[in-house]
């Protein structure tokens, strides 16, 4: 198998609890504890899970915004977990990031031809007419026009501001973009033009893709596989069609439910999960799920079920998976 890009292995990111006046610290927050996952070259992963279970800081940490607490991040081999901040610079160009919120992560006192022009100044790549030339050029991949260049961000609209920030994402030609919920804050019919864009950048580029999202059905379109995450853990991975056809875990089943089917006739049982999301800071013992799992049995209150490949490229993390298959083939979740 061709080495891939981007390889991730057993990432923890934990935040300390401080209380008190002398600011003791009092336990850890469980952002991200043990995720393993590869990106190949050209493909997109979407990361999948209700808010709080770890996917933007699990982003964040592998673009090195924050230090890991412990794993491995590789890209193309190197081991780049480890670097320091001026060591991280060579790396950075090949790791770029869009942000959720295009009202707050672009400067408001920059013109939009600053602001895409930004990364081609700081690396020195660019400048004076070279510079001019290349930031109308990627003004207008992304479906700006030229005019746009002099105008400030708050004159355009939640998408056209999303362009800007994928403008300048693409400007140092990197390998990877980490889309960090890119669509959430877009109406709709926005999301599909933004998504549509993404998709068309990465088949002219060879981009790979880190897609964060709380919601399935936004991944599905640009995604080749996807990871499903709670609580801090991937509990299933697989290949997006069957992620969706064959889900093997019990809250990628839940997640399922509540995507939208296209098909009037159609109709999908809708799966309520009860309870809230435990907390961070003292997740639950066994299985992290098994507060809110609907087949939640004996064991797993008392034993964390491992990830296992239950067919060819589909793992998941469930003890009824042992139990109910065997390495080789496929089982619906009980009715
Ligand atoms: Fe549910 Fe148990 Fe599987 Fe966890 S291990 S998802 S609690 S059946």
């Amino acid at each position: 198998m061709a080495q891939p890009l981007l390889c991730v292995r057993g990432l923890v990111k934990h935040f300390p609890v401080k209380k008190g006046l002398l600011q003791r610290t009092v336990g850890q927050v469980h952002a991200v504890d043990g995720i393993s996952f590869d990106i190949a070259e050209g493909e997109t992963l979407g990361l999948v899970g209700e808010s709080g279970c770890g996917k933007s800081t699990a982003g964040k940490t592998i673009l090195k915004l924050i230090d890991p607490t412990a794993g491995e991040i590789r890209i193309r081999g190197e081991r780049i977990d480890a670097l320091t901040r001026r060591e991280m610079r060579a790396y950075r160009r090949q790791l770029q990031v869009v942000f959720q919120d295009p009202y707050s992560s672009l400067n408001p006192r920059l013109k939009v031809r600053d602001i895409i022009g930004e990364p081609l100044v700081n690396y020195a790549v660019s400048t004076g007419r070279e510079l001019d030339q290349r930031v109308t050029e990627l003004a207008i991949k992304v479906g700006l026009s030229a005019e746009a260049l002099d105008r400030f961000p708050h004159e355009f609209s939640g998408g056209q501001r999303q362009r800007i920030g994928i403008a300048r994402a693409l400007a140092l030609h990197p390998s990877l973009i980490i889309c960090d919920e890119p669509v959430s804050a877009l109406d709709v019919s926005v999301q599909a033009q933004v998504i549509n864009l993404l998709g068309d950048l990465q088949r002219e580029f060879g981009l790979s893709y880190l897609f964060v999202a709380h919601d399935l059905a936004v991944v599905e379109h640009i995604s080749h596989r996807i990871a499903v995450m709670y609580l801090g853990k991937i509990v299933e991975i697989a290949d997006k069609q069957a992620l969706f056809t064959r889900p093997q875990h019990p809250y990628t089943e839940a997640l399922l439910s509540a995507v939208p089917v296209p098909d009037p006739e159609a109709s999908r049982k809708r799966i309520i999960l009860r309870g809230d999301v435990p907390s961070p800071v003292t997740p639950p013992p066994g299985c992290r799920f098994h507060t809110r799992c609907p087949y939640a049995f004996d064991r797993c209150s008392k034993e964390e079920p491992e990830m296992r490949e239950v067919v060819r490229g589909h793992h998941v993390a469930c003890h009824l998976r042992e139990a109910q298959t065997g390495a080789n083939e496929t089982a619906t979740l009980p009715a």
